[in-house]
């Protein structure tokens, strides 16, 4: 089933382009967590880290080493996610590298939402 994602790779919908080649895409988060936030995505439909493969990974690994140079991010650091799936919170099931940056990130805290105490 087609995404959001799907709509901006096909133009129907707007993003703040940040890079594009044949295999991919990155833009602006519409809801940044960071400073900098970007999402680089295949151009071909995959829901999950599980239904993809090392070639589609690749080219988005080729696209975050564009971006990050091109926002000097290399330089300074930055923090790769991907959510696969209900526990991670995936809500856009088109698969996608989030690139945070542009201010020192905390930790990663991992918060037990099971329990209630905390
Ligand atoms: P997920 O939770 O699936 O890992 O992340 C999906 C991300 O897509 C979220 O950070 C959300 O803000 C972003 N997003 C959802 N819809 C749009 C949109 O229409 N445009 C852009 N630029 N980002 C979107």
């Amino acid at each position: 089933m087609s995404t959001i994602f799907k709509k901006i790779i096909d133009g129907e919908i707007p993003c703040n382009k940040v890079y594009e080649d044949e295999k991919t895409l990155a833009f602006h988060d519409i809801d940044p967590q960071a400073p900098i936030h970007i999402l680089v995505i295949p151009k071909v439909e995959v829901p999950n880290i599980y239904e993809s493969n090392g070639e589609i990974v690749a080219d988005c690994l080729n696209a975050i080493q564009k971006v990050t140079e091109k926002l000097g991010l290399n330089k300074s650091g930055f923090r790769i996610i991907t959510n696969n799936g209900v526990d991670a919170g995936q809500e856009v099931e088109h698969l996608h590298f989030h690139i945070l940056g542009g201010t020192k990130l905390g930790h990663i805290h991992h918060k037990d939402t099971t329990k209630d105490n905390i």
